[in-house]
């Protein structure tokens, strides 16, 4: 077990990682930070950054020497800068696990060849790949297998004429192309596996996305408990296969009650941020715990809740930049405001959330999409 005050390693400085920070300062350790970023959400809460590139080795060196162990909140790390640091410190989760949740394309064929349930995909890595992929596919949905997130690096194809246009906006890189498929709806599962292999889920939530981007999570889901329970079985099981430690999120679709997995993230999730404010124990502490070796808390959500993420189009009224007006949050009751410290708000980037809590879900709902409505945030 590590205890504190051990300093613990967090590769990446965005929100994931400040809300780690946080959890680990609660839990008396010590964090140091790593991002080329130098005012990174995360590093500007931390004991010490280190503002370098991923690939610095000289200053890996040094990070690792500081560290009793090392984590990351940002799935794009190089595998190996982790495969590195692990000559050095326990890291967790091991850069094998990450590599595949990194490239969509191992990402898919992971869940091909273990037989987990997932949508019709080709893999795209020449135009050649495109004149034989299967018509079936179409209309299908192209995205890069490396670097993207929030829907980007994705683009919808009605037909291969279409699909080879954006291979070659996207360069020539290597892509998924998948079909697109009929969403009844989105719901996730947050879990937490430690060194043992013990996995403890938090409840599914039910997750609306507008423009690629999450908007809302919804907790419960509105499902059945049958599907719920399926889900956290077939996150387990992936998080089993991949021999994880830590926190992990598991997206999920159900398409004509069909549940599929859509992608993996090897890190906290923002459709588990409402467990800061409605479980027993949250998805950052826990990623702390298994990280430590200590045994995981309970997972529990003691409260409905709604979240709803704060992009940053909300601080421009048509070309005019400005704060938005936080007050009109704070007047509604159970509303737990976090703001993540950007400096400077761009359409589409993650700023803060809100969560609204309470017994009855129905009016928890409508409580969040109320305050949603107040700050200024338009229709989906
Ligand atoms: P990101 O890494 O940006 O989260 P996703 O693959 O999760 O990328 O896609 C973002 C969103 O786009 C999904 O949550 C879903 O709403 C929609 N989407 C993605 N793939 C498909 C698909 N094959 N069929 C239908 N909708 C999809
Ligand atoms: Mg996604």
């Amino acid at each position: 077990m590590i205890l504190p005050p051990a300093t613990l390693g967090m590769l990446g400085g965005g929100q994931l990682g400040r809300f780690f920070v946080n959890a680990a300062h609660e839990l008396g350790y010590k964090v140091w930070v790593l991002d080329p970023d130098a005012n990174s959400p995360a590093g500007q809460i931390a004991e010490r950054q280190f503002c370098v590139d991923y690939d610095d080795y000289a200053a890996l060196d040094e990070f690792a020497r500081g560290c009793a162990a090392i984590t990351t909140e940002f799935e794009n790390v190089p595998a190996a800068t982790l495969d590195y640091l692990a000559k050095f410190v326990p890291v967790r989760p091991a850069a094998a696990a990450v590599a595949i949740c990194q490239n969509r394309i191992a990402e898919k064929s992971f869940l091909r060849d273990n037989d987990f349930p997932h949508g019709p995909f080709a893999t795209i890595r020449s135009e050649e790949d495109i004149d034989v992929a299967s018509a079936a596919l179409f209309p299908a949905i192209l995205k890069v297998a490396r670097f993207g997130y929030d829907g980007k690096g994705q683009a919808i194809v009605n037909n291969r004429e279409e699909a080879r246009l954006a291979f070659g906006h996207f360069k020539h890189e290597s892509c998924v192309l998948e079909q697109r498929l009929t969403l009844d709806y989105e719901i996730s599962v947050v879990l937490t596996r430690d060194e043992s292999g013990n996995a403890r889920c938090f409840p599914t939530g039910e997750n609306r996305h507008s423009k690629g981007i999450l908007d809302v999570s919804i907790v419960p889901a509105r499902t059945s408990a049958c599907v719920a329970s399926d889900a956290e079985d077939v996150a387990t099981r992936i998080a089993e296969k991949l021999g994880y430690v830590g926190t992990m999120g598991v997206e999920f679709f159900v398409s004509r009650g069909q549940l599929i997995v859509n992608e993996m993230a090897p890190r906290p999730h923002n459709s588990g941020h409402y467990t800061i404010d409605a479980c027993v124990t949250n998805q950052f502490e826990q990623q702390v715990r298994a990280l430590c070796g200590l045994p995981l808390g309970d997972p529990r959500a003691h409260s409905a809740a709604v979240m709803v993420n704060l992009l940053g189009d909300l601080w421009y009224d048509g070309e005019h930049y400005r704060e938005p007006d936080w007050s009109r949050l704070h007047a509604i009751g159970n509303l737990k405001l976090h703001l993540y410290g950007k400096h400077h708000a761009r359409p589409g980037r993650k700023m803060g959330h809100f969560t609204v809590i309470g017994e009855d879900a129905a009016r928890v709902q409508e409580a969040a999409l109320a305050a949603r409505a107040a700050i200024g945030i338009g229709h989906e």
